[in-house]
């Protein structure tokens, strides 16, 4: 069960935001709670979108804010009753951070995690939903998009398509702009346009003193470069302008997979995979892998009908007709001739922008039915993404493919496991997503964005499913085993099994310094807080007085 939230710190706030709607004539603002709404209100609209966290989560009441002042009402009655302030957009959180984050600090044995580094645990939180400003309106004569952050990227891309146009972003339909813009936001066209954010021309922001402002490249630059990669510590946008691009008359996707499509567990498949892995290492540093080529390696357990092999593959998607592609292409297959692999298939289709947009996102028809107070797409999961930033040695790549090829052998339903593995490469000089500086994104010299995943299959609620099967967290931690120490992660895949004590590099890598700076000019009483947004170092729980808990911690330890 969810932790009761103090019942007179929610009166206190929710009555704060009804007598501010009032004397500040800012109009009602509808609000859900535990208390003064119906069970099945609260329950839909407190459900996260990772149902692994539906027992953890303490969110104390959620507003629904029509317009910037009520934003503000209702940062300052969180800020003035001491609980944070969170805004949810599109709600798909990995770590359901949008409803404040798992109130219990539960790290499970992890390579990652030391016995001292704990995840910071979540605190009970006043959620502002973001639904209401969920307008898509492009201006012809600029070319500008100025997009509502509770808009869905699905809207925003079918917009721009009636337009011509389009912005780069990750593929997902249903993620909310406001959640990926002020993370990050990869797609397979992001060598070639670059991330989301950088695509972002200008955001209208409420401050934690409830001040609203416009940051741009001209106004308030830091600001605007402080949200581009650490938003929600900062500030809560709720319109984001971007440039946009003309829409590619055609897209080319291909999926290259090894044959036979579900590889039995052996030393032999292993070679074969880390040979196809080796070729296309070779082939991305080669002047051929164009920024109009993007491509992801994925890894998922595949059937034969009778037992379970692995599917190992290539997929991606050229920006432009099929002709030019296979030119690509050639040097591609040369490469794997070299390495000695015959047995694959290339499938190729020439679509149109929108329908790749459809091919590599989920769910499309649940754009028009999201629910009336909260996403309505579940899925109890758990990930972690790895950034790496150097090639991946054959020999970690074969010891990593021989243990997927035992995971999958072993693929069962009856475990109530389904995984993948899925890393979209990023990298290159010739990337946008390198040649961007422009805002606190911290990994420029990414190179492959490692997503290792696994969910429930019958997509249960809580930790450890309905039958008390494997956990999640570690079962992927054992699929990360054999690729490295873990330097690095996406900001927008939020792992909320990281330490607080490294998480801030990790996510934010060498932009934090300057981070722990504006955190301190815009947000100095750290409304803004989440379990890893940044705080100003020498205040609260992120400077001397954890460095004091953790020496207290680790002598406690050291001497019982
Ligand atoms: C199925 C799925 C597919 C995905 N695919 C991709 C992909 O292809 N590429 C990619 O880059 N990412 C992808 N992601 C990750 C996704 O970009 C992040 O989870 C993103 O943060 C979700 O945004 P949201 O608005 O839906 O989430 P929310 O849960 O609403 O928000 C996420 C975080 O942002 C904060 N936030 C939200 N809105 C605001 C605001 N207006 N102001 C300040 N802070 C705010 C929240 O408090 C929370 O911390 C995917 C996620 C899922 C679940």
């Amino acid at each position: 069960m969810a932790p009761t939230a103090a019942a007179d710190t929610r009166q206190a706030v929710l009555s704060c935001v009804r007598s501010s709607s009032s004397s500040q004539q800012i109009g009602e603002l509808f609000s859900v709670d535990p208390e003064g709404s119906t069970p099945q209100q609260w329950a839909d609209a407190s459900l996260p979108y990772n149902t692994r966290l539906a027992d953890e989560i303490g969110p104390l009441a959620i507003v629904y804010p029509r317009h910037p002042g009520q934003i503000a009402a209702a940062i300052q009655c969180a800020d003035s009753n001491g609980v944070p302030a969170v805004a949810r957009s599109g709600g798909h959180s990995y770590g359901a951070y949008s409803l404040g984050g798992s109130v219990k600090s539960s790290p499970k044995a992890s390579s990652s995690s030391s016995k001292l580094d704990t995840p910071r645990p979540a605190e009970e939180s006043l959620i502002i939903d973001m639904r209401e400003f969920r307008h898509v309106d492009y201006d012809a004569k600029s070319q500008l998009v100025r997009v509502g952050s509770g808009a869905m990227l699905g809207e925003l891309n079918e917009e721009l398509e009636r337009h011509g146009r389009m912005v780069p972003s990750g593929s997902c339909p249903t993620v909310g702009v406001g959640g990926q813009v002020l993370a990050g936001g990869f797609g397979l066209a992001s060598r070639a346009y670059g991330l989301l954010l950088d695509n972002l021309v200008s955001a209208e922001v409420v401050l934690a003193s409830g001040e609203t402002l416009t940051v741009s490249n001209k106004h308030h630059p830091d600001l605007f470069w402080g949200i581009r990669g650490a938003g929600p510590s900062l500030a809560i946008g709720h319109s984001f302008t971007f440039q946009t691009h003309p829409m590619p008359q055609t897209v080319t996707y291909f999926e290259l997979t090894l044959l036979p499509r579900a590889l039995p567990a052996s030393e032999e498949s292993a070679k074969r995979a880390t040979a196809l892995f080796s070729a296309m290492q070779q082939f991305r540093a080669s002047e051929h892998a164009a920024p109009d080529l993007g491509f992801s390696w994925h890894v998922t357990p595949e059937s034969t009908g009778t037992e379970w092999g692995t599917k190992v593959e290539i997929l991606g998607q050229w920006i432009g007709p099929q002709d030019k592609f296979d030119a690509v292409m050639r040097e591609l297959e040369t490469l794997l001739r070299k390495e000695g692999l015959a047995d694959f298939e290339l499938g190729k289709r020439e679509m149109s922008w929108l329908e790749s947009m459809h091919n590599t996102g989920g769910d499309w028809t649940k754009i028009a039915d999201r629910g009336p107070l909260n996403v309505n797409e579940h899925v109890n999961f758990y990930a972690k993404s790895l950034l790496t930033k150097h090639d991946i040695p054959d020999s970690s790549m074969q010891a990593h493919m021989t243990r997927l090829l035992s995971l999958s052998a072993h693929h069962n339903p009856s475990t109530n496991v389904d995984w993948f593995v899925l890393s979209p490469y990023l990298g290159g000089e010739s990337s946008a997503v390198r040649r961007h500086f422009s805002g606190a994104f911290g990994h420029r010299d990414v190179k492959m964005v490692w997503e290792l995943y696994a969910k429930r299959s019958d997509n249960s609620h809580g930790q450890s499913g309905s039958n008390g099967e494997t956990d999640l967290v570690e079962f992927v931690n054992v699929m990360a085993e054999d690729l490295g120490v873990v330097k690095a992660v996406y900001p927008a895949y939020v792992d909320p099994e990281l330490g607080a004590d490294r998480f801030g590099e990790m996510v934010y890598g060498d932009s934090l310094p300057r981070l722990q700076g504006l955190k301190r000019r815009y947000d100095p009483s750290n409304v803004f807080r989440q379990p890893q947004t940044i705080r100003a170092e020498g205040r609260g729980w992120g400077g001397p007085v954890r460095d004091w808990l953790l020496i207290l911690g680790a002598l406690a330890w050291c001497c019982c």
